[in-house]
């Protein structure tokens, strides 16, 4: 009997995954991938207008796996108590339960599933990504090919697509109000989409009130963050941190001048969930 056989690849809406889209399409044409993206609802406007280009670049549609129930449902059975790094069940109720559902019916149908996911060659390879079920197979094409962050770039820029429009001010995809983001990134936010960042604020306004223990940023509630004279500092340790990371590379040799500087590079890599951000 032939082997039933599912090839799956989660988009983020970020550039390492859209990269893996087009680098399987490009080496793996005669793969039969099922494309799909776990739709929060609360994405940024930029992200669907790139999903619709990666689209065209497959040719094929990108399925969108919806959870069954929005942020605002899961938000009240959390006592309105906003999602954290310590407590991440967006993450869970959001993006991984859906996954599991969608994946879990061709699993339960007899399928070998194999999920293709976008670590690079200079990323940690960590445990936690591997599957917990023995017909879901998990590949990590670049890193068994020595593709890096570099290497992810050059993909996107031969395809044509280059980085999804939001890396101009904002280091990772996913949710409009995710509390991964640094502080530059929410005040780019509150200039870029305000009413975005109005909802934010009032969903932390509700949290606060209901007694949750987090704010969307650290330490910090978004109305302090958002006065004027907060925005100035923010603003002003972010130009430092260009200046000094400038002058670092170019008295570095080793290191071509023209090479992108992102967020990462200035605050430190803060943790990449893969449902969310690759
Ligand atoms: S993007 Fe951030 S807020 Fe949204 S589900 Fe992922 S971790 Fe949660």
């Amino acid at each position: 009997m032939t082997e039933k056989v599912k090839h799956v690849l989660g988009i983020s809406g970020g550039k390492d995954s859209a990269a893996l889209a087009v680098y399987m399409r490009d080496n793996y044409p005669e793969l039969d991938i099922d494309y799909f993206f776990t739709d929060t609802g609360k994405e940024l406007p930029e992200v669907y207008s790139f999903l619709s280009k990666l689209e065209g670049y497959l040719g094929k549609p990108i399925l969108r796996i919806n959870p069954d129930r929005d942020f605002d449902f899961w938000l009240m059975q959390h006592n309105n108590f906003l999602p954290s790094a310590q407590a991440r069940w967006c993450t869970i109720c959001m993006k991984l339960k859906p996954f599991e559902a969608w994946v879990g019916k061709f699993l339960n149908d007899g399928y070998t599933v194999y999920s293709y996911v976008a670590i690079r060659s200079d990323e940690e390879y960590r445990e936690g990504y591997q599957s917990r079920h023995e017909n879901l197979k998990v590949k990590m094409p670049f890193r068994e090919n020595g593709i890096d962050k570099k290497g992810v770039i050059d993909i996107l820029e031969y395809s044509g697509l280059g980085l999804p429009d939001y890396y101009k001010w904002r280091s990772r995809s996913g949710c409009t109000f995710c509390f991964f983001q640094r502080k530059i990134e929410w005040v780019r936010l509150m200039e870029k989409h305000p009413d975005a960042f109005e909802e934010a604020k009032s969903y932390e306004k509700k949290a606060t009130a209901s007694g949750s223990p987090f704010t969307w940023s650290e330490h910090e509630s978004l109305e302090d963050l958002s006065k004027p004279e907060r925005v100035a500092q923010i603003k002003q340790d972010y130009e430092r941190r260009l200046e000094r990371l400038k002058k670092q590379r170019m008295a570095n040799p080793l290191r071509p001048d023209n090479e992108e500087i992102d967020i990462d590079d200035l605050y430190g890599k803060s943790k990449v969930c893969l449902a969310c951000h690759k």
